[in-house]
């Protein structure tokens, strides 16, 4: 029975990508809040039971998740217990009714996975960058009925993650999700995969019917910021979490210093705040109708001004052509940029979004002038 409810409230999910992307039916849009948890790695067949009866038990998952294969990033480590691990999985499944999902890599693990009946798979970080592997798997599950769900790929790549969601498509697949776990980079401290929130947000924009939801585990990579993440993407309108849960992350063979017990997570997801993308409220709609006419107002003049903007921008490139000197100078550019954080300062800026904004006017400044040699 309850094994039943969690499939159906996982269809239910679904059929938002479905009815938004390739496939058409009854609208059961509003299946959010989807909880994937479970264990980094599934360890033994007394670890992963233990870790899915617990979460059964505190009743705070929809899926139970477990890597079977686990791409590391120096050899010698634990790498999975491999194929042998999925009849784990069934098993969990069985005693607990919880739908399961594991990352898969190649066309080998497709097929083994849904051998072992696992609802979900899920395309690693490692594997959404390399579109010859995403282009195996497409085939491989291709005529199956398969919910696959996709990470980001771990350089900040919007055309890579996209690429994958259109080779997943097309080879019949409307069951797609995606899965945000942050970005590489050197040197950074604070996270263990940047966030870059607004590549996410783009691509809500470009699929707008793919549910998209949060791996504030591997953002992350401990237990302190599980929180704020999960937090902030729910405000972000996500549709879910996916977190790491141990039955004893002190002993995890991977991934130990993110993952917290089912308890942990049970009052990590009781915090939260779940927010409504939209209300019908009236006084709401209208003070928000106001408000988004003023910047509609501002945007026009923003806009407006950019292109006066270009036009001197122009009459400069006119003279520098009739004197011979050189379209880009730099001192000229760095002057430009320190009025501008200045400025930006002044009125609560911060000094990245001038930096940005100052460096998308200056390419087109530039680019208007090399139009005119
Ligand atoms: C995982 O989910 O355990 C995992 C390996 O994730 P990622 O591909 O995001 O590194
Ligand atoms: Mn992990």
């Amino acid at each position: 029975m309850k094994r039943k409810k969690e499939k159906q409230k996982l269809n239910n999910w679904f059929m938002k990508a479905e009815n938004k992307i390739i496939c058409s039916g009854e609208n059961l849009i509003n299946k959010r809040r989807l909880i994937i948890a479970g264990p980094c790695s599934a360890e033994s067949e007394e670890q992963l039971l233990q870790t899915a009866l617990e979460l059964a038990e505190n009743g705070n998952a929809d899926v139970l998740r477990a890597g079977i294969w686990k791409p590391r990033t120096n050899p010698g480590g634990f790498e999975g217990a491999g194929t042998k691990a999925l009849a784990w999985l069934l098993n969990a499944k069985k005693q607990t009714g919880f739908p399961t999902a594991t990352e898969i890599a190649t066309a080998k693990h497709v097929e083994d996975a849904l051998s072992f009946e696992t609802d979900i798979l899920w395309i690693g970080a490692r594997t959404t960058v390399n579109p010859f592997s995403v282009q195996l798997i497409a085939d491989a599950l291709r005529g199956t009925k398969q919910t696959v769900l996709i990470k980001n790929p771990v350089n900040p790549d919007i055309k890579l993650w996209a690429g994958a969601i259109e080779r997943i498509q097309k080879s019949g697949i409307c069951n797609i999700g995606l899965i945000h776990r942050g970005f590489s980079s050197y040197g950074n401290t604070e996270y263990r995969n940047v966030p870059m929130w607004q590549i996410p947000i783009e691509m809500k924009r470009l699929f707008p019917g793919i549910p998209v939801i949060c791996d504030p585990s591997h953002i992350c990579g401990n237990t302190e910021n599980l929180y704020t993440v999960s937090q902030k993407s729910i405000d972000l309108d996500y549709d879910g979490l996916m977190i790491e849960s141990h039955c004893n992350p002190a002993n995890a063979l991977t991934d130990k210093q993110q993952q917290v017990t089912p308890r942990e997570l049970k009052s990590l997801l009781k915090k939260i705040k779940w927010k409504k993308p939209v209300s019908a409220k009236t006084g709401f709609l209208k003070q928000l109708e106001n408000l988004r006419e003023r910047i509609n107002y501002m945007d026009e003049e923003l806009i407006s001004l950019i292109a006066e903007r270009m036009k001197i921008a122009g009459e400069i490139g006119e003279l520098k052509k009739k004197n011979d000197i050189t379209v880009l100078q730099a001192s000229r550019y760095s002057e430009i940029m320190k009025r501008s954080s200045l400025k930006g300062k002044q009125v609560g800026l911060s000094e990245e979004f001038i930096h940005t904004y100052m460096s998308a006017i200056h390419v087109e400044s530039i680019r208007t002038q090399n139009l005119l040699t």
